[in-house]
Formats: C-alpha cells, structure tokens, sequence
C-alpha cells in the first residue's frame, strides 16, 4: 500500500501509511501521545527518538497524504502558513518568487510582510497570463508559486503550461492544492514539484483542526525539508495529525458531495436576479471550462459571486443567512458564508484587491454537506431580503 497508485484513491485514502497497529493489533492508528522514545542503547532505536523529529502518527498522515497525491514524500505541519513557511526557507535572501496576484491572504501577508523585509523579492502576476510569467521570469527566479483554482475568485492556472515554463528557468513550481484536494486534482502528475495544502480545510474536513501539509517526489528537495522540519520546528501535535487522517478516510465521498452541492447552489445563483456574477468553475459559461476539464475531474465547493449593488446588500446577505455560518475558512461539513474585502482578504491592501477584480460586494462561500435544497432556500431568503 506505500506504493502510490497501486490502489484507488479511496483505498489509499483509508489504508496507506496506516496497517494494524504491530503492537496491539489496533485497526486505527493510535495517537501517540508522547514526546520521547526510549533507546536500547545509545542512538538505538525503534525509528523514533524525539517527537518533533518524527512521530508514528504523524508518519502515517504523511505517507497517507503521499499516497494521495501521488508523490513520493509527505510531511505534516502545525498549519497551512507552517508548511509554506517552511518551503519558503528553501530559499536564501536575493532569491526571487514569482506568485499569482490572486492569492490566499495569508500566503500574501506572508510574502510581503514577513519575507520580503528579510531579503526575498517578489512579483505578483494574473497567473492566468503565461506573457504576463514570462516576463516576471528573471535569472534570479527560484520559485513559482501558484493556486488553482485562484482564492476567491475561482480563475484557473494552466499548471502544466506554467510548470514547463517555470522549468526552463530552473524555477521550482509550488501548488497550492487547498480548493481541490488531491481528489481533483494532482499537480504533481501536471509537472509541479511541490503541493502544499492547509489540512485545516477539505483533507480535515470538520472544521476541528488546524493543519498542513507538503507533498513531493525529488528525494534531496524532501530531505531539505525534511531537515527544516526538525530544525524550525512548526509540527503538528499526535492528536491533530490523526484527526486529518480520520478525515481523509471519507475525503472522496465528501468531495463528491461538495461538487454536487456546489454546482445545484452555482447554477441557482446564476438564474437569480440580484446575482450579477457568479464564479464557479463548474459552470458552463465559465471562461475556462475547458482547462477545468482538462486539469481537474471535479469543481468542488467554493463559489463567489457579485450581487447587483456593492457592498452594503452583501452584507446584509451574509449577515442574514441562517444556515450558511458567517465564518472565514472553508471546506468543512458546515456551510460557510463571508465576503472576502473585509475577512479573508482584508490584509491585502484596498487598491491591490481591486486592481484584481475582488470588488468589496463579492460575497464567497464553502458549499457544505447539509441538504440542497435547504441550502438553496436559506440563500433565496438572505437574498430576498438584501
Ligand atoms: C487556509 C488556507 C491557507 C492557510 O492555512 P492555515 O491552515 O490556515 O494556516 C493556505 N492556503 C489556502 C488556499 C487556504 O485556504
């Protein structure tokens, strides 16, 4: 089972990385709780000697999420920020970055706020424009860093034509794989060399954990990470680590179900009077059906859309919904509403946000599991009353 695609996804998802516990026979991986091992003798030991270093539950969720994406190596971290963080310090002062301009707030804020006082250089491209990649392309180029679909406003990046791109500039191409999951979508297969995911949303699934994780093939890349791993420490404790591999063992039944969802809420807001937009890649008339096609086998659960009127009818909506919780995150059984201007993305600065499209008045949510119809009455009702 440690060998990616020997199963089905499901069947990686419920058993890679995790056979009967060898000492006790127990079916599920146990949450080892402990930060040291005991050594026969001096630096002999069973693989485990300190829990930041490496821990038996955390190993499974990191070849279990291996398996899924269908990489080589997997490593878990204490968030979604944790994992990029630990990516971002492959790279040394001087060293340049090129990211879509469409990006998760946080991932932002971390780039410009954080890395870029400490000597990296940055540039923010529409992802969507391989000229626009090709002239941000500069010698000192070490990283392209993408999502797809982009956050909030659901556009697509061809991975493939960018990581062939990226590659002949000996840049490494990330991915970002939080929106799809590996159920949809696998950049690894697409050319990317890492995908990095925030387990906190679809891979947990429940809305009760904050995690990350990394996944990629080359053997040195991994054991600098790995080594980053330990030194800087940002890992997630026993208890965390196992609730995301209890929730990957239903991840594609609940993507299934997010997609269909999704698509009966997409295609209702598309007919409805007060919508003027609606971005969802599932949708026929959206502009990239065919790349949708081509790079991802379903859409998922995230939408936004543009009310007619701006900002104060949106929020009104996401403060009168009843069902869809007025939250931030994304990707858990509960369905979430938000408007990104002025929450998820309210660290980017005012005129940049605009500049990209995400006007104050868009409103986006996490399609959940309850039931459609339900879902589609309580927007029907928030929007009536905008
Ligand atoms: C939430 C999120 C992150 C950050 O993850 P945390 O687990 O909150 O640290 C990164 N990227 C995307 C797309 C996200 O949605």
């Amino acid at each position: 089972m440690s060998k990616p695609g020997i199963a089905g996804f499901s069947t990686r998802a419920i058993h890679a990385g995790q056979p009967p516990d060898p000492a006790t026979g127990a079916v599920t991986v146990p949450i080892y709780q402990t930060s040291t091992f005991a050594q026969e003798a001096v630096g002999k030991h069973r693989g485990y000697d300190y829990a930041r270093t490496g821990n038996p539950t955390r190993a499974a969720l990191e070849q279990c999420i291996a398996a899924l994406e269908g990489g080589a190596h997997g490593l878990a971290f204490a968030s979604g920020m944790a994992a990029e963080a630990a990516i971002m310090q492959l790279l040394k002062p001087g060293d340049h970055t090129v990211a879509t301009d469409d990006l998760y707030g946080g991932t932002y804020r971390l780039f410009r706020r954080v890395l870029d006082p400490m000597g990296l250089t940055f540039a923010f491209i529409d992802g969507t424009d391989l000229r626009a990649l090709e002239r941000a392309l500069m010698p000192a180029t070490r990283m392209v860093w993408i999502e797809s679909p982009t956050n909030p406003l659901l556009k697509l990046i061809d991975i493939e034509a960018v990581a062939s791109m990226a590659h002949q500039h000996h840049a490494l191409v990330v991915v970002d794989n939080t929106f799809m999951t590996p159920y949809f979508q696998r950049p690894l297969s697409l050319g990317a060399d890492i995908v990095v995911h925030s387990a906190t949303k679809y891979l947990g699934g429940h809305s009760d954990l904050i995690g990350g994780t990394v996944v990629l093939n080359d053997g040195e890349l991994f054991e600098r990470l790995a080594f980053i791993q330990n030194a800087v420490g940002g890992v997630p404790g026993p208890m965390d680590a196992w609730l995301v591999l209890r929730g990957l063992k239903t991840l594609a039944v609940r993507m299934r179900e997010h997609d269909r969802n999704a698509r009966e809420v997409a295609s209702f807001l598309s007919d409805h009077e007060r919508v003027r937009r609606v971005f969802y890649p599932g949708l026929p008339d959206h502009p990239q059906s065919e790349l949708a096609r081509r790079q991802m086998s379903g859409c998922g659960g995230m939408i936004s859309f543009e009310l007619t009127g701006g900002l104060e009818p949106a929020r009104h909506v996401v403060e009168r919904t009843q069902l869809f919780t007025l939250a931030e995150s994304l990707g858990g059984v509960e369905s979430l509403i938000e408007l990104p201007a002025l929450m998820t993305h309210a660290s980017i600065p005012a005129e940049t946000r605009q500049a990209h499209g995400v006007s104050d008045g868009l409103i986006r949510i996490s399609v959940g599991l309850e039931d459609t119809a339900d879902l589609i009455s309580d927007l029907d009702r928030a929007l009536a009353q905008a």
